[in-house]
């Protein structure tokens, strides 16, 4: 299947699974963030977009209690359980993100019953553009509409975030579902983590002659462990010894006094936040005034915080990042949580096959793993596809 999910492909791959028709198809797209990264669990602000990649479901439901699920992805095979059953233990794998999501709504006091449900993916699985909420949208998605539950987007997004953070234990905020949810085509998502108030932004690159390439350094990361959680923790005794509810609440000017109550890397560590919050409201300022040309320094400096005060960039996407910026790139910076995944570099359009070559050579000269390096464009959120 193509990088495009095709409704009938999927829903002819679930037949061929199951044996019969599903009562729909529903997809959830996976996202770039453009800026504002490690914010959202400081209650703080992100601008992420929807990418033309996405999550399909094809969903059947049965009349008894029992779920089967399948993912075209490698070679896993079918997994049957009797939703009786559902626990920590016997969700895991990659089946953790659709039970977890049935799991959250069923403890909702929503009564999912047994089903047959065929995944078909073409975000890459930890690539930093989050396939995991995408899986986790789709599937939500397509039980708020299968049980006739009503959940609005801001509910939805609160579902997938409770089974990302209660059954698969990854201790994120809330930017993967609402990018997942929230998008339209040709806007990104301007969202208050702390009030869950969203506004959609004016993302028009083509018009503007620029197009985003991400770069996939195909190093893996792992949420569930690690370093996201302890840039979760650092963030969390910050914002204590500083007397506030979250980091949201501490501005620029803050910072001098800031640096004389926290030990050295815990106050880089707010210091990231702080300056990344205030970069985010600046390139909405910028979109506005002057459009995506005008917002390359923001991303970069965004880049810069994140690899030198918060400590999540990894060699491959300092180069990946440098070398776009040495080639014709307006900006660069990684996107997602960090430890790997993918950067994103703002070029305009007649530079595309420069910074691509640039960066495969580069790579192969580090001997680092060959890079995927692709075009991504603001798309619509999660829908009904069939
Ligand atoms: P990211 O969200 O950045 O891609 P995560 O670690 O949060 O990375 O999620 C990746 C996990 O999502 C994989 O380990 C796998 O369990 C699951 N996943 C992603 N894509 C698929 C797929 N097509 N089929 C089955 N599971 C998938
Ligand atoms: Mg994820």
């Amino acid at each position: 299947m193509s990088q495009s999910i095709n409704a009938a492909e999927v829903a002819a791959a679930f037949t061929e699974a199951f044996g019969s028709t599903p009562d729909g198809v529903w997809a959830a797209p996976g996202r770039v963030n453009l800026i504002g990264e490690h914010t959202d669990y400081n209650e703080g602000f992100v601008l992420p977009f929807a990418i033309d990649r996405a999550a399909a479901v094809a969903i059947k439901l049965r009349t008894d209690n029992v779920a089967r699920l399948r993912s075209s992805y490698g070679e896993a095979p079918t997994v049957t359980i009797d939703l009786d059953t559902l626990s920590h233990e016997t969700m895991q794998g990659w089946t953790a993100y659709p039970l977890g999501v049935v799991w959250v709504m069923r403890q909702m006091g929503i009564a999912i019953g047994g089903f047959d449900l065929f995944l078909h993916s073409t975000v890459p699985s930890g690539a930093g553009l989050s396939s995991s909420a995408a899986i986790e949208c789709a599937v939500a998605t397509a039980f708020n509409e299968l049980e006739a539950a009503g959940l609005s987007l801001n509910e939805l997004v609160l579902v997938g975030q409770r089974a990302e953070n209660e059954v698969v234990g990854a201790p994120t905020g809330i930017l993967d579902q609402s990018a997942s949810l929230l998008s339209t085509d040709g806007h990104a998502v301007f969202l208050d983590c702390r009030t869950q108030e969203s506004k959609l932004v004016p993302l028009d690159l083509a018009a503007a002659g620029l197009l985003i390439l991400v770069v996939d350094t195909k190093v893996t990361h792992a949420h569930a462990t690690g370093g996201y959680s302890a840039r979760r923790a650092s963030c969390e005794l910050g914002a204590e010894v500083l007397g506030v509810s979250a980091l949201r609440d501490v501005a620029a000017a803050d910072l001098p006094e800031a640096s004389g109550l926290l030990d050295e890397e815990t106050f880089r560590r707010v210091r990231h936040i702080v300056t990344e919050n205030q970069r985010v409201l600046d390139t909405i300022a910028v979109l506005d005034d002057a459009g995506p040309v005008a917002i390359g320094e923001l991303l970069t400096a965004s880049h810069v915080s994140m690899r030198d005060d918060f400590e999540i960039s990894c060699p491959e996407l300092d180069l990946a990042v440098n070398t776009a910026l040495a080639h014709g790139a307006l900006g660069a910076r990684m996107t997602g949580g960090g430890f790997g995944g993918s950067a994103i570099a703002l070029i305009p359009v007649a530079e595309e096959a420069t910074v691509r070559d640039a960066v495969v050579h580069a790579f192969a000269e580090a001997s680092f793993t060959a890079p995927d390096i692709f075009a991504v464009s603001p798309a619509p959120g999660a829908r009904k596809i069939s």
